[in-house]
């Protein structure tokens, strides 16, 4: 009987062989086609290279007609060869041409081959290209054989990484690794970056590919996985994650319950028995599976695939022995981060001076890595399918925050055009600083207060430069975010003086730590919930632990000294709830006068209206803050029971719809009852059209981020506020046939009206 897996295991130590001299990219693949040939006892061995234009061109044959070589070329989905393109499946067929899908190509001579091997050339997932074996005589070939063709294509996989494989086509044609691509995902944050691409998970290239000794590989690999599975457990048992509770931790459970995968790891110690070093196997293994990604259409199946994907990024680190993290990565100076998805506080951790764009494959408008990449004025697209997949680090990308557009490896009219985008941005810009000085009042005579939302000292010079008139929400949550430890009574009090100082006398309204849901401080452990969103949380948390609450409200009071303190507690459900909190006011300000130490000269105390139940106490909350300003993103997401931060719900509902507009009607009617000053600082506002509802309504204060103030400023020049309020409020009657969604009527409006949005 024959050994068929001596020829493929000689396979290998030619290619190692093949890699280590020296030579030509065509000379080294016509080589390997020869190799692979005598190994795989094959009388013919094809290499095609996937096109920019979509064609399979042949590259290198060892047994079909050389002259065929860099003239034939297949569609994808074109016989055998287009159809394992298309399906980045491997075929092994001992009767070709009995295949449905077989095309003769009469310039190859292939006609006299029957058996047929080919496999995809893979790389991240993406099919690059064909390898094929032909035999005259029907025969099904090993497995073995299989393996080693498919390390094989790997090989070829690199070269065309490494940019070999360009220059030899002889039409000069370009290679599908380097096709262009236009994305569409959901704008983020408003800007245009032109920049880049550095992945946030820095992937490992893998340059030694064919094992020396099989043996020690497994060894290798059975460290790599026990130190992984120990540091997974280590997460879980102790660290952040401990303390995590809901969607982050299901995330690492499931991780562990994978990194424990027979399955996983018997696939990739195959691919080692193949032939393998320990990291092209994690790799082999991982590239299979994101093929597998790209073809899958059910989300749940292609999250678990997400998951194997991110483990075996872990593996692949612990076997080459890189640390964790983004740290350490060479910024270039027009950076563009691409990453599945980032915490708020990980985006902070660039330095922001480099990066002109963010592209993520999740995230959702009201989730905090948008709002701080608008805070740090970020252009950001989310909901890009696969983007981590489909960009290599250093490759060009444009990300359009406007239309929620990323081009990957932009032509160059692509990236005129956009440049030219760039300048009239620029020019606009400019006319929007022009307006800075000017008052904001609507054409038909009403006053309106744009503010500003903050939470960092990066925010401070936005109040000169956008010409806001005062922060009407800052988020002291962030800095919480950003520190490595707990802030100290003293650090707060200097930070929170630094922003009174900035401001001068713009008043600056702050709002009591809102951590818990899915802003999380590293260093403080909390219990494991179901649902944080709706846990414990913002004003829950300060309120049953005083020694959280008590120094940031003793340090606020400090700060405002001998000046004006206006504070709003976050996630309010009950009065009762503010009551108790402005009691735990009054206690410092009486602790401060005690020991004679400065305290403000005027207090002013207020609710975020963020939870529905306050809806239904409104008199009764009017008739107790100083102030109130509704969190329409938190009140949003419990009004209509959409997740903000769950892609796949988050568009469910118009921010725009009847249903929504009524309550916020509702409160604005009430506090003018009540003579309460309202104000809105969602993300609604920052939105010329959105905001345009608001002031219809009756809303005289909107906060925005700093980069909205402007386009808003615009707005509120060209709008006559009357006539749409009495086109609004008639939509917003009751005994509609269905109440819908608003944005229509807005469109409309605008554009009969010349209003700029
Ligand atoms: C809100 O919920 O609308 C809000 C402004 O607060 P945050 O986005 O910080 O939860
Ligand atoms: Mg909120």
């Amino acid at each position: 009987m024959r050994d068929n897996s001596a020829g493929p295991r000689v396979l290998l130590r030619r290619l190692r062989e093949v890699m280590a001299v020296p030579s030509g990219a065509q000379e080294r693949l016509d080589q390997i086609a020869r190799h692979i040939a005598a190994n795989v006892v094959a009388e013919v061995c094809s290499v095609y290279i996937l096109r920019a234009d979509g064609l399979l061109e042949l590259y290198a044959t060892e047994g079909l007609n050389p002259s065929a070589v860099h003239q034939t070329s297949l569609a994808v989905n074109e016989g055998l060869v287009g159809l394992i393109a298309a399906e980045a499946r491997p075929l092994n067929l001992p009767n070709a041409q009995a295949h449905p899908s077989f095309a003769y190509r009469p310039e190859t001579g292939e006609e006299v081959y029957h058996s047929f091997l080919g496999v995809p050339i893979l790389r991240v997932g993406r099919t690059l290209g064909v390898l094929v074996v032909q035999n005259k005589a029907h025969r099904t070939y090993s497995e073995d054989e299989v393996e080693a063709l498919q390390t094989t294509a790997m090989v070829i996989a690199e070269m065309l990484a490494a940019g070999e494989l360009e220059a030899i086509s002889n039409v000069g044609a370009r290679l599908d690794l380097t096709r262009p691509l236009h994305l569409e995902g959901v704008a983020l944050c408003d800007g245009v970056g032109l920049g880049h691409a550095i992945l946030h998970e820095p992937r490992v290239v893998v340059t030694n590919l064919i094992a020396e000794n099989t043996q020690d590989e497994l060894g290798r690999l059975a460290s790599a996985v026990e130190s992984m599975r120990l540091s997974l457990d280590h997460m879980l048992a102790h660290g952040d994650a401990a303390a995590q509770a809901g969607e982050y931790r299901e995330v690492l459970e499931a991780y562990r319950m994978f990194a424990y995968d027979r399955g996983w790891i018997r696939k990739i110690e195959e691919a080692i028995r193949n032939g393998l070093t320990a990291e092209a196997a994690v790799e082999k293994v991982q590239s299979d599976n994101r093929a597998r990604m790209l073809r899958q259409t059910d989300p749940y199946l292609r999250e678990r695939l997400h998951d194997f994907d991110d483990l075996a990024n872990r593996l692949l680190r612990e076997l080459m022995g890189r640390p964790h993290g983004p740290n350490g990565q060479e910024l270039p100076t027009d950076a563009v981060i691409v990453a599945r998805n980032m915490g708020a506080a990980e985006l902070l951790d660039y330095d922001r001076d480099s990066i002109r764009g963010l592209v993520l494959e999740e995230g959702s408008p009201t989730s905090h890595v948008s709002i701080v990449a608008r805070a740090l004025g970020i252009a950001t697209v989310g909901l890009v399918s696969d983007i981590v997949s489909l960009v290599e680090a250093g490759d060009a990308v444009i990300v359009d925050g406007e239309t929620g557009q990323v081009h990957l490896r932009p032509p160059s009219d692509v990236e005129n055009a956009y440049a030219e985008k760039v300048r009239f941005r620029a020019r606009r810009q400019a006319q929007y600083r022009r307006l800075r000085n000017k008052p904001s009042v609507t054409k038909d005579g009403k006053p309106v207060t744009l503010q500003l939302n903050a939470g960092l000292l990066v925010d401070l010079p936005h109040m000169d430069e956008s010409g806001a008139t005062g922060i009407g929400l800052f988020r002291t949550e962030l800095q919480f975010m950003i520190a490595s430890t707990f802030p100290r009574m003293k650090e707060q009090m200097r930070f929170y003086s630094t922003v009174l100082d900035a401001a001068g006398d713009r008043p600056v309204t702050f709002r009591s730590l809102d951590i818990g849901g899915d802003k999380v401080l590293p260093y403080l452990r909390s219990i494991q919930e179901e649902n944080p969103a709706m846990g414990w949380r913002a004003i829950r948390l300060g309120l049953d632990r005083p020694g959280l609450l008590r120094p940031q409200l003793r340090a606020l009071l400090s700060a405002a000294g001998g000046r004006e303190l206006r504070l709003m507690f976050p996630m309010v459900s009950d009065v009762s709830e503010f009551r108790e909190a402005k009691a735990m006011v009054e206690r410092e300000i009486n602790h401060l006068r005690r020991h004679e130490r400065p305290v403000p000269d005027t207090i002013k105390l207020g609710v975020m209206i963020e939870v529905p139940s306050l809806l239904f106490q409104l008199e009764e909350l009017f008739a107790a803050v100083d102030f109130a300003s509704v969190g329409s993103n938190d009140l949003f997401q419990f009004f209509t029971a959409v997740d903000r931060g769950n892609t796949r719900v988050a568009d469910r509902f118009d921010t725009l719809n009847v249903a929504f507009l009524r309550a916020l009607k509702m409160i604005v009617e009430r506090a003018k009852v009540s003579n309460v000053p309202v104000g809105l600082c969602g993300e609604l506002a920052g939105r010329p059209l959105e905001a345009m509802a608001l002031l219809a309504l009756g809303f005289e204060t909107i906060s925005m981020s700093p980069s909205a103030v402007g386009p808003v400023k615009s707005m509120v020049h060209g709008l006559d506020v009357g006539r749409l309020r009495e086109q609004l409020l008639a939509r917003l009657e009751p005994g509609q046939p269905d109440a819908g969604s608003v944005r229509a009527l807005l469109r409309a409006f605008a554009s009969e009206n010349n209003v700029l949005l």
